[in-house]
């Protein structure tokens, strides 16, 4: 009966699917030795830094957070240079994406995206009731195969089109659209479109042509570009993100969030953590050490992958991939079905410790002479 109560659009929603829980295959399977690599987190945790900080900032959990979220704009404003009233911190990335959709969108926009792109996109979209036109992937002639083709994206644009949300790099697909076409895109898209610029793996990426959006803030005033503490900085689990833009986008955003919406130990721990580079360059060298020691492996299995620049590699196995997910699961791997993204052949697997990857690998090999 309550169901015909919520607005249509929210009726029809599909939840979003995380990666299963380590503690729920523990339960289910009796065992206690699980390897998750289902949800792209960084295997080697947050710098030692943001723990320490967390750990004094337990003292202080009777108090509100900081709402404005001070000392993280500064230290992010200084390292980014930008104003710190063109920040917006958030509850993870994710929460961003809700307030733009929330401060920017009604029924009557639309909003574009990529298929196989973030499945987040579809649902902050339809949660406030606007439509989505979603534009076909690449076919690899222009750029990456899976990954967004802009052209397509470019061709979707009308009188009605708000926002446009791009992942770059993409997720589930790691591929990645280069600066020079990035940047006419952008600067072709009517002003009163907004241009999403999701980077939450931006710490990862090290090709020579990808670009770093936030360089084009000044001359976009409708770009917004999104990063995250969740990736690479290993803070999962403390829900801290946050969006780069003209202080009047900013200004709001900022009306349309909860008071305090970023807890006060995700704002510690994401103050401590950017200031420690070692930190990050080792989980960076970790990630490109696995990222060659997996795609050696799918290789030598014959098996194809799409060419990621995350800390991801999504593998094409040519057939329905839910029985070796299964497989995996039996051996105490967690990896990602991504069928919810129209990609039913292939499975996401993130990068794991050189440990980590070595179990999967063997998990794979098992399962796969056995279905
Ligand atoms: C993981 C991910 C996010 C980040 O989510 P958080 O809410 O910051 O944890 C955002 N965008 C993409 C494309 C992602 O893969």
């Amino acid at each position: 009966m309550f169901y015909s109560l919520a607005a249509e659009y929210v009726q029809q929603l599909s939840p979003y699917q995380p990666g299963k829980p380590i503690d729920e295959l523990e339960r289910e399977l009796g065992i206690s030795e699980i390897v998750k690599l289902a949800s792209n987190e960084n295997p080697l945790g947050p710098s030692p830094l943001a723990t320490e900080a967390v750990n004094q900032a337990l003292q202080q959990l009777a108090r509100y957070p900081d709402g404005n979220g001070f000392n993280l704009k500064q230290v992010l404003a200084a390292k980014l240079m930008l104003d710190t009233d063109q920040i917006t911190l958030g509850n993870g990335s994710n929460e961003l994406l809700e307030l733009i959709a929330r401060a920017f969108l009604t029924p009557e926009h639309e909003v574009i995206f990529s298929q196989h792109a973030f499945a987040v996109y579809p649902i902050v979209t339809q949660a406030v009731g606007a439509t989505a036109r979603i534009a076909p992937a690449s076919d690899g002639s222009k750029w990456p195969r899976w990954g967004h083709d802009l052209d397509a994206l470019a061709s979707l644009v009308s009188p009605k089109t708000r926002v446009v949300f791009i992942a770059n790099p993409n997720n589930p697909t790691g591929t990645y659209l280069p600066n020079i076409d990035l940047e006419q895109f952008i600067s072709a898209l009517p002003k009163k479109t907004l241009c999403v610029i999701d980077e939450a793996y931006f710490e990862y990426v090290d090709q020579p042509d990808y670009p770093d959006a936030t360089l084009w803030l000044d001359k976009f005033p409708n770009l917004i570009v999104t990063r995250t503490f969740s990736k690479a900085y290993g803070l999962a689990g403390l829900r801290i993100g946050y969006a780069l833009s003209n202080p009047e986008i900013a200004d709001l955003l900022n009306r349309v969030r909860q008071p305090f919406n970023n807890n006060h130990l995700a704002l510690v721990a994401a103050e401590n953590a950017i200031v420690d580079t070692e930190h990050l360059a080792k989980s960076v060298s970790i990630n490109q050490q696995g990222y060659k020691q997996l795609a050696g492996f799918v290789m030598n299995l014959q098996l194809e992958w799409i060419p990621s620049v995350a800390n991801f590699i999504t593998i094409n196995f040519k057939r329905e991939a839910m029985p070796i997910y299964q497989g995996l699961l039996q051996r105490g791997v967690i990896v990602r079905p991504v069928a919810n993204y129209e990609m039913p052949d292939f499975l996401r697997v993130s990068i794991g410790t050189l440990e980590e990857n070595q179990l999967f690998m063997k998990a794979l090999t098992d399962t796969l002479a056995d279905v």
